[in-house]
């Protein structure tokens, strides 16, 4: 049987963050069940669907998901293992946000399964959280993450952003050594990307040109700050034994995201849910982001197969980002084809800057290559 990751949205928040523009809002309880409801309608559309495939991990985002009726939620995850062939020791991540957790909430998602929680933690200084919207404070975050290990999760990712308006290398390391005094398993640490139609990109849009181009900001870090906290981070996790095995995700031995892997080396997934996307055999597929129309049962809306060009682009930009890179088995096992065959020139220009580094057939950025990622990946477009 072949693997399958699921990914189930959940689109509710209780209020917007600042830098937001993924697919959430906020809504009353009564929508919130409606919506519950269609998800598991689709769960029992597409699992005998999929009945030749075997689930090894499952993820809970959002939104919120922990803002969800807990037995509402639980019956989602019953409903899943009813539908789907779910490993027994599939990997299963929720998404929560402090404040919005109870030791009872957190002890029903343990026993319907759910055996990794990740917590959008963000800042540990109050005022970056303020500026980012968020509604809570780091006291709430220490609040909800000793509930949680109280309630026996012994996998806990706690999900910061850097890059955050007037931060400094010096600020961030508070954040991280106040985490990292609570020995999370798994640290996340993405860079603050201003998205158009955020209110972020309103207030930032100029200081963002200025940042890109090196030049002195108003109110962002400026490039050269970015470089100095991407670097502080890498340094004070490796040495508190946290392992980075991707660009932005970091991890104590053995407790790496099974399912954001699977991403990265292509696997099969299926999102349920709002506008959720799936990637099946190379076709890809999207939900409807109209509430509504999915309320009243309409699901995919769009179906692209992705041509063989762009498989193997997305096999070098995907695999690249982790430590460990790609093998030239796997390409040759997927494309039929040696890498050498396809990007003999690009792997050659890049391994002459030492950007890539190859040996006993695995490729994978060097340190300068990661620093450099965007530029590098960008030579595998075909
Ligand atoms: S909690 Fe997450 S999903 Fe919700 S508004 Fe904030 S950033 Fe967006």
């Amino acid at each position: 049987m072949k693997n399958l990751e699921l990914y189930v949205h959940i689109p509710f928040c209780f209020k917007k963050c600042a830098y937001c523009d993924f697919l959430s809002f906020s809504c009353d309880e009564k929508t919130q069940l409606a919506y519950a409801d269609a998800l598991i309608r689709e769960i029992e559309c597409y699992g005998p669907q999929m009945k030749d495939y075997f689930v090894t991990t499952i993820f809970v985002g959002g939104g919120t998901p922990t803002w969800l009726n807990e037995d509402k939620m639980v019956e989602i995850l019953d409903t899943i293992y009813t539908y789907f062939n779910v490993s027994a020791d599939a990997e299963i991540t929720m998404e929560c946000n402090p404040g919005t957790v109870t030791a009872a909430k957190l002890e029903k998602y343990r026993r319907a399964g759910v055996n990794r929680l990740s917590i959008g933690l963000q800042s540990a200084d109050d005022e970056e959280l303020q500026i980012l919207g968020r509604i809570h404070t780091f006291d709430k975050f220490l609040k909800t993450y000793e509930m949680a290990r109280n309630a026996g999760f012994a996998n806990i990712n706690v999900d910061l952003i850097s890059g955050i308006p007037y931060q400094t290398a010096e600020k961030f390391l508070h954040t991280l050594q106040k985490v990292v005094r609570l020995k999370p398993n798994h640290i996340s640490s993405y860079s603050l990307i201003i998205e158009k139609g955020t209110p972020f990109y309103e207030a930032y849009k100029f200081d963002v040109v200025k940042q890109e181009a090196g030049m002195q900001t108003e109110v962002l870090p400026t490039e050269d700050e970015v470089y100095r906290i991407t670097k502080l981070t890498q340094q004070y996790l490796a040495n508190a034994g946290y392992e980075q095995y991707e660009i932005s995700n970091f991890a104590q031995p053995g407790f790496e995201c099974e399912h954001n892997i699977g991403y990265w080396t292509r696997e099969n997934y299926l999102g349920l849910g709002l506008g959720a996307a799936s990637l099946i055999e190379n076709v890809r597929y999207s939900n409807t982001s109209d509430l509504d129309a999915y309320l009243e049962g309409e699901l995919r809306v769009e179906e692209v197969p992705v041509s063989r060009k762009a498989q193997m682009e997305e096999f070098m930009f995907l695999g690249l980002r982790m430590q460990r890179g790609v093998t030239r088995q796997q390409f040759q096992a997927e494309f039929g084809v040696p890498i050498e065959g396809i990007y003999r020139d690009a792997l050659e220009h890049l391994k002459a800057e030492e950007l890539l580094e190859m040996s006993a057939g695995r490729i994978a950025l060097t340190e300068k290559g990661q620093d450099l990622s965007n530029y590098a990946l960008a030579q595998f477009l075909l």
